[in-house]
């Protein structure tokens, strides 16, 4: 999951992290009380949206007085940014900066351990700054046994370039990332700009951070920081029964097990849908590998929950679960559904116990189902049938 700044901020706070005080306001009142609060003198108002390059966008603006920061959140509010609109704002003592520097920590798939990345010219985009001036960039591996100790973080401040007298602050920031990183068990934690201020205090005052759902389970405080305004309650609801779902822009809902053959299935309708119209996939759900009414009828569940779906294509290679273990789901899933089942479905089953699966599919005769022998098949036939 991917967190909005003033979350950052407060993780990175909780972890010793110096950051600078930060209010956040969802109304240009609320901003001006905020700054009223953080005493008065100059204030950042900040767009609290997903993504990158918020400054460059108008979406990061200093306000000298209470009043100011009015008028700053009133125009920055609703903005849209790379189409995320604003709806929030974090509203942040300046900083009185003195240099721009760059630090992140991220999960380093390729080479099996974590990667720390800095570089003495922050502020910038840093891709840009990795494209054109890659010897600006340190690049310091991580053993996740070790993590940042102070030796390794000083190893980094120095490739960065920075001089021996200016390693300690930065290295002892660089340590409480690394806890922050290590503790909520996130894939990246990046601090563009890490400041220094005119006194020479090290600041992060931009944090971005991402954390694997995968430790959801070990860290209960997370799910606090879900947005579930932003969330897609379509995903909500799948997510809740533990579904691997993604809604996209499609007319045929797509069922299958085990993500490779998920994946196959969105290319091969998405192929067939050119001849009926251009219709295209509507989601991604994998329903893994336990196929059973219950987990069928969820998935269904979801799927006709979405307006634009007109069809549905069930593509399922049984193995594990046999065919007509899945069969059985459907029919299953169809009678538990009832009425709330209104869209066709096109099945295609293969692999263990094939032919008992077909039988159990015929039997029962729903008018919604029809069978399909193959993938290409019943992607076309799932197409024609959206295109209706
Ligand atoms: P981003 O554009 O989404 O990365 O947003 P940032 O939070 O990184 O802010 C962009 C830029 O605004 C920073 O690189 C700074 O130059 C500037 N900025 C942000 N906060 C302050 C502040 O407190 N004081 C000053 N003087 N500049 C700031
Ligand atoms: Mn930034």
């Amino acid at each position: 999951m991917d967190l909005y700044e003033y979350q950052a901020r407060d993780l990175f706070e909780a972890h010793g992290v110096p950051v600078l005080p930060g209010i956040v306001a969802h109304t240009p009142e609320e901003a001006k009380a905020a700054a009223e609060e953080i005493g008065g003198g100059i204030v950042v108002v900040k767009a609290q949206v997903k993504v990158g390059g918020r400054g460059k966008a108008g979406g990061v603006k200093l306000a000298k007085s209470p009043d100011e920061a009015y008028e700053h959140a009133q125009a920055i509010l609703g903005m849209d940014i790379k189409g995320h609109t604003v709806h929030r704002l974090l509203i942040a003592a300046g900083a009185e900066i003195a240099e721009e520097y760059y630090f992140s920590i991220l999960l380093d798939r390729a080479n099996r351990d974590y990667l720390a990345m800095c570089s003495k010219e922050g502020g910038v985009e840093i891709e840009q700054l990795a494209v054109e001036s890659p010897e600006k960039l340190a690049r310091v591996s991580i053993d996740p046994n070790d993590g940042i100790d102070a030796a390794k973080a000083a190893e980094i401040a120095e490739q960065a370039g920075f001089d021996a007298e200016e390693i300690p602050a930065l290295a002892e920031v660089f340590q409480q990332l690394w806890t922050s990183f290590q503790k909520e068990d996130a894939t990246l934690v990046e601090v563009n700009p890490l400041v220094k201020t005119g006194e020479g205090k090290i600041i992060a005052l931009d944090g971005k951070v991402s954390t694997d759902d995968n430790a959801d389970f070990r860290q209960p405080g997370h799910a606090e920081l879900v947005d579930e305004q932003a969330e897609d309650p379509l995903e909500a609801k799948a997510k809740a029964n533990d579904l691997n779902y993604v809604k996209l822009d499609g007319q045929v809902g797509i069922i299958g097990n085990g993500a490779g053959l998920v994946m196959s299935t969105l290319d091969v309708v998405a192929y067939a849908g050119e001849d009926h119209g251009g219709v295209k996939p509507a989601n991604f759900l994998d329903i893994g590998g336990g196929a059973s009414a219950e987990v069928m009828a969820n998935g269904l569940d979801v799927i006709l929950g979405d307006d634009q779906v007109e069809s549905v294509f069930v593509n399922v290679f049984g193995g594990i679960t046999s065919c007509d273990q899945v069969a059985t789901g459907i029919v299953k899933a169809l009678e538990i559904l009832g009425d709330a089942a209104t869209k066709p479905l096109v099945v295609r089953l293969d692999g263990n116990n094939v032919e008992e699966g077909r039988r159990i599919l015929a039997e029962a005769a729903h008018p919604l189902v029809t069978t399909a022998d193959t993938m290409d098949a019943g992607a076309d036939k799932a197409a024609e049938l959206a295109n209706k």
